[in-house]
């Protein structure tokens, strides 16, 4: 049976991205590839409303490679830094931080609540150097209000870091309007690429914090990176299989910018979630990203016994979730190469399934 992914990483991946997956890798020391890298760099910036002066580095990793390498580029043991933390991958941050001796201070939010940004306005900022969030906790498919988290950010002075794996190309991120100095994505979320391939955008005030720190790691140094990427290279062998794809992958976006990739997953969340008000699932997150649509059984059901018959029975994967919330939580994702009719099959198979 052939599956259909409703999955959070990887996704159904497009057309274009699939054919430059089954081609030879060409050598990557080259002017040629280096020429791939630099429009690569130029139209994720573009598209993530970089500010004039921000760089980007590429990194070989999944993207929890890429949050350690933001946090032990820019944070060390005499800062302290606040985490926002309302689900796995805030704690994820939280570990990160844990096991390079970083203090921080960590803000809970109960799952799939929505963090309300007066809390910030309540503490007192001045001992954080920096904020680190995930705009879109994808655990539970709550999406934070990162402009004005930001906005309180850039006043306190404080760095604001943000995860945008799982909202880059499904929510609105502007790194310019919203105070972001350090974004962070990944190749096997919106961008529907193999995973490994992880990049790190970094505003001029993230690039001046960064000239005055001593990098604690080698393979992840955001200072070597960057020094390599002037010339379109990197220090060690990329993904090179996964740049070509998001080389096609970016000439296709480019051509509709990211307003139009917004508006296409907020438009099959929005016809997801009408289709599915009728259905006994009720929708966990407070405030939802476009990415995926978060459902708790209503009827007794376990979530992860959803899962497991959707996918034995139909072929259509959604994405479970483990730890606390397994059997009270599966998601619908709503990225990559998904179409209304992908969703109209789903919503057959959980009225099928609904007791
Ligand atoms: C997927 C994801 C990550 C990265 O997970 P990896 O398995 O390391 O690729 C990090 N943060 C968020 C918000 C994610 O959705």
């Amino acid at each position: 049976m052939k599956e259909t992914l409703f999955t959070v990483g990887p996704v159904e991946m497009y057309p274009e991205v699939l054919k430059v997956g089954g081609e030879q890798l060409p050598y990557f020391r080259t002017e040629d590839f280096s020429r791939i890298v630099l429009a690569c760099d130029e139209s994720l910036r573009r598209l993530a409303d970089a500010p004039e002066g921000s760089r980007s580095v590429f990194l070989t990793c999944s993207g929890s490679g890429a949050m350690e390498a933001a946090v032990i580029n820019l944070i060390d043991q005499n800062d302290r830094v606040l985490i926002i933390n309302g689900g796995s991958f805030g704690e994820r941050f939280c570990e990160i931080c844990s096991d390079h001796g970083i203090p921080f201070d960590s803000l809970d939010v109960v799952p799939g609540r929505d963090f309300d940004p007066d809390r910030l306005a309540s503490l007192d900022l001045r001992p954080y150097r920096a904020l680190l969030v995930n705009a879109h906790e994808t655990s539970t498919g709550a999406l934070y209000d990162v402009g004005a988290i930001g906005g309180i950010c850039s006043k306190a002075g404080l760095l604001f870091v943000v995860d945008g794996i799982s909202s880059f190309l499904c929510d609105e991120l502007h790194m310019d309007r919203m105070h972001i100095d350090l974004l962070i994505t990944s190749s096997q979320k919106a961008l529907g690429l193999a995973p490994g391939l992880s990049t790190v955008i970094l505003s001029p005030r993230a690039l001046e914090d960064l000239e005055a720190r001593t990098p604690r790691t080698h393979y992840l140094s955001l200072k070597r990176h960057l020094s390599d990427m002037l010339r379109g290279q990197t220090p060690f062998t990329p993904a090179v299989g996964v740049i070509l794809q998001m080389h096609a992958r970016l000439q296709s976006l480019g051509a509709e910018g990211a307003g139009a990739s917004v508006e296409r997953c907020g438009a099959l969340a929005r016809h997801f979630r009408q289709a599915i008000s009728a259905l006994p699932f009720l929708p966990f997150a407070e405030r939802p990203s476009n990415a995926l649509t978060a459902l708790s059984p209503a009827d007794g059901r376990s979530a992860f016994d959803a899962f497991l018959e959707l996918k034995d029975r139909f072929g259509l994967v959604v994405t479970p979730n483990g730890g606390p919330l397994r059997d009270r939580v599966f998601r619908v994702g709503h990225m990559g190469n998904l179409h209304e009719a992908d969703l109209d099959r789903l919503i057959i198979a959980l009225r099928s399934i609904s007791k």
